[in-house]
């Protein structure tokens, strides 16, 4: 192999965990390869188009896996560089310190993390200022505790939210202005990148205003000429040497064409089903089940939450248009009358006519579905889903992702709706009094194939870490336990999934992982300032 197609680290994908990593990695001086199979978002309109986003799904893969009977399965998922957070609606959340331990759900066990909260504080703190996330401290009940403060203020609610927030507080709750990266300027809008616009949840940022991984992560490591990025570079299979502890190979489609690179250290970052379903493909006479898979977990506890989007349909108009701003914790770990947790609620962007007419919700009687447009507060629910073995990817013969998903945990998600619907129907306005609020109406989350198993924005825990290689397939290093230079940084690793948004803990994990990194490299271990830039070295490495 010529010297130009060796590394000393490769990194398979751009998403929150490797485009972190390499963004981690980059000022090294190591040589460092990164393979994306997408190419850039294009940059036009169409970025901001909910029909071409919502309905016509432009920006989706066309790619095509199968359910456990063999149906078509049109995955909502997105090859980019960035990965997913190019799309992702950027509610940047630490899990809260208990979902590190053991916690009793009425649906099971969510099992406890190799690490705790505190090992990860720091990269916590990191990630947010890396990710310019902007958010209120001390809000939250369920908060855990942080090293510093946001590196941004919280993005201000606009009236109909803040009423809403009132609302709230009146009944006894604890709503909290949501953590966001966005990088929103409010006291100086002539000069902010954000212009505070209707089209961010689910959409990519036309003006490159979201904190996502391609704007702050692999657009910056590519500067150092020491970071090569190939896109539209599929990663089809990693080949191991004769002794089947080291992957030697990584092979490659390009432009119809196999080639294959090699590095010292390997990291594989598809996003947790891709993830799983390359070391599964990978499988050879050593690694007979996949590679890195003598425990036989990967592809296996695939989680991706419980979520429901509700719309609470008011007699007063929404016309907010950045509607993501505020949370309700206070469900969280339980209640009074239900003990188990319940998980979060939070908001999506704000749904208009366009977008409804295509999930179809029922209709509130009196209202069009213009009507319901304007009258509503678009509530996005999130209950935790337990990890179960057979909830799981694999590969079928033709090679496709077959995703088997039995939801668990329903209960939690029941009650959580159900205690949203008794806080709304204690809101009050001045001119409607109780009346005002006229119910909560589901809307199909997946808009064309209505099918929730094509929901996979927050896929995770299919190649779980920890401590015994007999029950997990990564180390607390993030290291493969079988291979000496395999890691995975994406959301493979969650051995449980809390209840928030997975982003951040993504990122911050890669942050940890590059740490490690690089003192296996023998390379200075690099501080972050306040303002997410690298300052200074701060510690040398120890042999
Ligand atoms: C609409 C939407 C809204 C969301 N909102 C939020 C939110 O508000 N907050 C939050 O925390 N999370 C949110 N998420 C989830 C969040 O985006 C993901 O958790 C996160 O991006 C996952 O990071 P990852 O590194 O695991 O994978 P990804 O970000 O998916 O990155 C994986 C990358 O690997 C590439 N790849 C895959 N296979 C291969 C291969 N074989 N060869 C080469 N490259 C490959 C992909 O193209 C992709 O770029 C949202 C997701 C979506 C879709
Ligand atoms: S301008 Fe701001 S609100 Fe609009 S998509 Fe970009 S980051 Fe989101």
């Amino acid at each position: 192999m010529s010297r130009d197609n060796q590394f000393d680290v490769i990194i398979i994908g751009t998403g929150a965990g490797g485009g972190t990593l390499a963004y981690h990695l980059a000022p090294s001086g190591k040589r460092i390869l990164i393979l994306e199979r997408g190419d850039y978002v294009p940059r036009e309109k169409d970025n901001w188009n909910p029909k071409a986003v919502n309905v016509d799904a432009k920006y989706n893969t066309k790619e095509l896996w199968r359910d456990l009977d063999g149906k078509e399965l049109h995955p909502h998922t997105n090859y980019y560089v960035g990965g997913n957070t190019k799309f992702y609606g950027a509610a940047l959340f630490r899990l809260r310190n208990k979902d590190f331990g053991e916690i009793r759900h009425h649906g099971g066990i969510s099992p406890s993390w190799p690490i705790s909260y505190d090992e990860l504080e720091p990269y916590y703190t990191r990630a947010e200022n890396l990710y310019q996330v902007h958010g209120n401290r001390g809000e939250d009940p369920t908060e855990p505790p942080a090293g510093k403060t946001y590196p941004w203020p919280a993005v201000n609610h606009e009236h109909r939210i803040q009423q809403l927030a009132d609302d709230f507080r009146a009944a006894g709750l604890n709503p909290f202005h949501t953590p966001l990266g966005v990088m929103l300027d409010e006291k100086n809008p002539r000069l902010s990148p954000c212009i505070r616009c209707n089209t961010c949840d689910g959409f990519p940022c036309l003006v490159h205003a979201k904190s996502d991984a391609q704007v702050l992560c692999i657009d910056p490591a590519v500067q150092y000429p020491n970071v090569t990025l190939l896109t539209n570079a599929l990663v089809k299979r990693l080949e191991t040497d004769s002794s089947g502890r080291e992957v030697r190979e990584v092979i490659v489609e390009r432009n119809g064409v196999l080639e294959s690179y090699s590095g010292s250290i390997v990291v594989v970052s598809c996003g947790a089903i891709n993830s799983a379903a390359l070391l599964l493909r990978s499988a050879n006479d050593k690694h007979p089940n996949g590679l890195a898979n003598s425990s036989d977990v990967v592809g296996r506890h695939y989680m991706g939450h419980t979520n429901s989007v509700l719309m609470a349909i008011s007699k007063c108009p929404n016309p907010t248009i950045f509607q993501k701003t505020l949370s309700v914790n206070d469900f969280y770990f339980g209640s009074k009358d239900f003990e188990y947790p319940m998980g979060h609620i939070s908001f999506v962007g704000k749904l208009d006519a366009i977008t409804l007419r295509a999930g179809a919700p029922a209709i509130a009687p009196g209202f069009t579905l213009e009507l319901m447009a304007k009258h509503s507060l678009d509530f996005w629910l999130t209950s935790e889903d337990l990890p179960d073995p057979n909830n799981r990817v694999t590969i079928n013969r033709e090679g496709e992702i077959v995703l088997t998903y039995t939801p668990n945990n329903l209960k939690a998600h029941d009650q959580l709706k159900a205690h949203l619907q008794r806080a709304m129907k204690q809101s009050t306005c001045s001119i409607h009094g109780h009346e005002c609020h006229q119910g909560l109406f589901a809307r199909s989350l997946y808009v064309g194939q209505r099918i929730p198993l094509a929901g996979v924005a927050h896929q995770n825990g299919t190649i779980r870490f920890g401590g015994d290689p007999k029950t997990s397939a990564l180390d607390v290093n993030c290291k493969a336990h079988d291979l000496d230079n395999l890691y995975v940084v994406d959301g493979s690793f969650f051995p449980s999934s809390g209840a928030v948004n997975p982003g951040l803990t993504i990122m911050a994990n890669a942050l940890r992982v590059g740490d490690h990194l690089l003192q296996r490299l023998r390379v200075p271990v690099v501080e972050y300032a306040a303002n997410g830039s690298k300052s200074s070295v701060a510690q040398t490495v120890m042999g």
